[in-house]
């Protein structure tokens, strides 16, 4: 079987007859990848830990016709650890994987900016200076943004008009001037509209001046936009405590 190598983060494992699991892989590479990892439930396993969901691993994979094989892992970032401990942590994480996976649908089609942006997501989400949810709005508008979903929070999103505008709708791409508004828009404060072109940008000052009010809103018209655009919900997304 030919080999190849690749980096990744572990998005979700599943159980695979008795001693094996099959892993879910976001590779710089491959884009996302569904490996079997054999014997990877005994105690003895030549890959420990390596395989969890959130880890950063270096891989070889034996090439299969439908499903590849982990021949090899070794860990590059152990995010799992310092995220696992923290619930707000965990739950923030646990909803960007899900993402990752679900925006990257085409499996083995490279989508190095999408696998860019998990990684230093991941990373931000273990050095602790920001707060999870934080990292979470920025990670989830920046990745619909990369997936070509990018959305406005300044001009209009249908006419182009200079903003501030007020109504926003997430089935229009963000926000909309008063000769283009359409029913079903919600009317976010204007603080909250700035923090949201903040998070997209990564404007970091910004966001650490936003309120608890604003970043409430923030949050549910982030939450609509990826629901309206992943067309689902998501199942880790209810459990993040805002
Ligand atoms: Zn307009």
């Amino acid at each position: 079987m030919p080999l190849s190598s690749d980096e990744a983060i572990v998005l979700r494992t599943r159980k695979l007859a008795e001693a094996d699991r099959i892993i879910t892989l976001l590779t710089r590479q491959h884009g996302v990848v569904r490996a079997v990892a054999r014997g990877v439930r005994r105690t003895s396993s030549k890959f420990g830990s390596r395989l969890e969901p959130f880890t950063h691993v270096d891989l070889q994979l034996a090439v299969g016709r439908n499903l590849d094989t982990v021949t090899q892992a070794v860990t590059r970032d152990p995010f799992g650890a310092a995220i696992s401990a923290d619930y707000d942590r965990y739950t923030a994480a646990s909803v960007m994987l899900e993402t990752s996976e679900h925006l990257v649908a085409e499996e083995r089609e490279p989508s190095v900016q999408q696998y860019l942006l998990l990684v230093g997501g991941l990373r931000a989400m273990t050095a602790g200076e920001r707060r999870p949810g934080d990292v979470l709005d920025s990670f989830l508008l920046r990745s619909l943004a990369v997936a070509g979903y990018a959305p406005s929070f300044d001009a209009c999103a249908r006419c182009g008009l200079e903003g501030p505008h007020r109504a926003f709708n997430p089935a229009h791409g963000g926000m909309l001037c008063p000769g283009c508004r359409l029913p079903g828009s919600a009317h976010p404060a204007p603080e909250t509209v700035t923090l949201l072109g903040a998070l997209l940008a990564g404007d970091w000052p910004l966001v650490e001046t936003a309120d608890v009010r604003s970043r409430k809103e923030a949050a549910g018209l982030v939450s609509a936009y990826l629901s309206w655009h992943l067309e689902r919900g998501l199942r880790s997304l209810p459990y993040v405590t805002r």
